[in-house]
């Protein structure tokens, strides 16, 4: 019904040629590369001082040593660090669904530049791991959008992305209407991780909302032999991350 909705909404960005040169959220003209107008661009920015471990924004004076939240420091999350652009606050709301259920795969490049934008590579991971969706939702849906922004976040930073260590062996319903307990439980058996020898990874997925599956792939991942888990998303939803 979503993706009904929203296909009727938007027309269909597959390809190059589909483009109408109109900027993709306020449908005005725009000549920019990017399909959004250079205005709009700006509004997905987010420069802001966040937490290490959730990226909650916290106060501007904070070191960047010391950048985590009370929260983090009581009961942190399994992951060793959080990176996003920022919040699930508009246009994001309005973009990420575009890009997940009308298939609008020309966006990802857009938001995977600003998403390098906002990146601290002061050491950089071995390489990407897009969070996998399940061969048949991949299937119905064509594509994976995490493979789709690492595909073009690996060729901006030049970090190797592998699409094939994290498997997803068992489908699991849609987690959008499940609560945190739930989410957890569903991912149990979800995913199997092939041998390897990476110590430092980054996770790649759209959205983090409770950290169920990024907690849960962290969890395999550590006990696989890495030693240091990033997770990389486009925006975190507001409500704090619950260590699982
Ligand atoms: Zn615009
Ligand atoms: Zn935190």
């Amino acid at each position: 019904m979503l993706k009904r909705l929203l296909g009727k909404a938007s027309p269909i960005l597959g390809h190059r040629s589909d483009w109408l040169g109109l900027c993709q959220l306020c449908r005005q003209p725009c000549d920019e590369q990017a399909l959004l107008c250079h205005w709009c661009l700006q509004t997905l920015h987010q420069p802001l001082c966040r937490c290490r471990l959730c990226a909650a924004p916290l106060p501007e004076h904070i070191k960047a040593e010391e950048q985590i939240c009370g929260r983090c420091q009581r009961r942190p999350p399994p992951w060793q660090r959080l990176q996003v652009i920022g919040d699930y606050l508009p246009p994001y709301p309005t973009l990420i669904p575009r890009l997940k259920y009308a298939g609008q795969i020309l966006l990802a490049p857009p938001l995977a530049h600003m998403l390098a934008d906002h990146l601290d590579l002061a050491q950089p991971p071995e390489v990407i791991l897009p969070v996998p969706l399940h061969w048949w939702r991949q299937w119905r849906r064509g594509f994976n959008q995490a493979e789709e922004l690492a595909s073009t976040l690996g060729k901006i930073t030049a970090i190797p992305c592998d699409n094939r260590l994290i498997q997803r062996t068992k489908a699991t319903p849609q987690q959008t209407s499940l609560s945190a307990g739930q989410r957890r439980r569903n991912l149990r058996g979800a995913f199997q991780i092939a041998p390897h020898a990476y110590r430092h990874v980054a996770l790649l997925d759209d959205v983090v909302t409770t950290g169920a599956t990024a907690g849960r792939l962290t969890r395999l991942l550590h006990e696989s032999g890495v030693e240091r888990v990033e997770v990389w998303a486009l925006c975190r939803t507001l409500r704090h991350i619950k260590p699982g």
